[in-house]
């Protein structure tokens, strides 16, 4: 048996995402058919559409989403049919090198779908992340779909699949941010405001927000920033600057770079405490290249660390930060700043660097 339910794929390079027929075939043993309820709008679809991740066309784009197990394979134990779920792209495998020496967020042979999606002519699609779920329906590995509860609404839930999971682990799991610590992040799109509210979780007390584009810093206010500045035409130093007048002439001890650029990691680097940590969780363009002294970075001390989707481990982290959304002591909902359907994703996706969205969430019609 197969499903043809409509999904958004991206078929060349730089071109606009269309709304098309796929085919979801069925399901391998441990794989999953997913009805999608809804799929948020990141940074990582659009690099898909314009060529930036690899080549594979066509991609089946969108990763960030929650919904219902429709079907599931012989041999699935991890779900029942029925269950709600947030989607993640890293179903951990428990037996490589990282997982068996205990770095399981490292682990270099999650799982995905042994079964490529594909257009109604048999083309095959790749999925972004290895979920594609811009889509009424997915196919993914079991171990991709965590139970969380069922009263988190999906435009909500499905955020922590990826985004707003980094930010939040950016802060909390590699930042280990500890209570009373101060902390800056620049900037404040989804992750950079989820690595606020997650500074906020761990207890920071100072906690600093600033980017470019003044737009951008309510929505930090909103969820934990005490204070926030413009950064626009200031260089790397004058950044570090700001920071140290903030915290008492020092700098953070922890910042967290959420753009990735050069200059934003500069900033970063200089405007920590001495022995303070980096986290970078803004995923750099290839070509880019950093220059730093050598003396500065030994004589600094401290740590530098990178933080891929925030070091989150889905099976831990996803279903407590949905019962702290829904105990109101983290306002997931605060990052949902539009909604739109499967059909206006491509708009949704070049219009991600605008103005002060947070997330678009595209809905499944039912
Ligand atoms: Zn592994
Ligand atoms: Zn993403």
């Amino acid at each position: 048996m197969s499903w043809t339910v409509k999904g958004v794929i991206a078929r060349s390079e730089k071109q606009p995402a269309e709304l098309v027929d796929i085919v979801i075939p069925d399901p391998g043993p441990n794989d999953v058919v997913v009805d999608i309820d809804a799929t948020g709008v990141c940074h990582t679809d659009l690099a898909y559409r314009d060529g930036g991740i690899n080549d594979e066309f066509p991609f089946l784009l969108g990763h960030e989403s929650a919904g219902r197990v429709a079907v599931i394979g012989e041999d699935v134990t991890h779900v029942e049919v029925g269950d709600y779920v947030v989607l993640n792209w890293r179903a951990v495998c428990g037996q490589c090198r990282a997982c068996k020496t205990g770095v399981i967020q490292y682990c270099f042979d999650t799982h995905n779908a042994s079964k490529s999606m594909t257009l109604s002519d048999g083309t095959e699609l790749t999925a972004a992340l290895g979920i594609g779920s811009f889509a009424e329906k997915t196919l993914v590995h079991e171990g991709q779909c965590t139970k969380v509860d069922e009263k988190a609404p999906a435009e909500v839930a499905g955020l922590l699949g990826c985004g707003v999971m980094a930010g939040i682990g950016a802060a909390v799991n590699t930042g280990a941010i500890q209570r009373g610590e101060s902390v800056a992040v620049i900037g404040l799109g989804g992750v950079g405001v989820a690595a606020v509210a997650g500074a906020k979780l761990a207890g920071a007390t100072t906690i600093i927000g600033l980017d470019i584009d003044e737009q951008k810093l309510a929505a930090a206010s909103e969820l934990g920033a005490t204070h926030t500045a413009v950064t626009k035409d200031l260089s790397p130093q004058q950044v570090a600057e700001k920071v140290q007048e903030l915290t008492g002439g020092f700098g953070a001890d922890v910042v967290i770079d959420a753009v990735g650029i050069p200059q934003t990691y500069e900033a970063a680097f200089y405007a920590r405490d001495l022995a303070g940590r980096v986290v970078l969780v803004g995923v750099p363009h290839p070509d880019a290249k950093l220059t730093l002294p050598l003396l500065d970075v030994f004589g600094r001390g401290g740590s530098l660390k990178s933080s891929w989707y925030g070091d989150c481990l889905p099976e831990r982290d996803f279903p407590y930060l949905i019962d702290l959304f829904l105990q109101g002591r983290l306002p997931l909902d605060r990052f949902v700043t539009g909604r739109t359907d499967l059909a206006g994703v491509d708009a949704a996706l070049s219009s991600l660097h605008e103005g002060d969205t947070l997330r678009t969430v595209a809905e499944v019609a039912k």
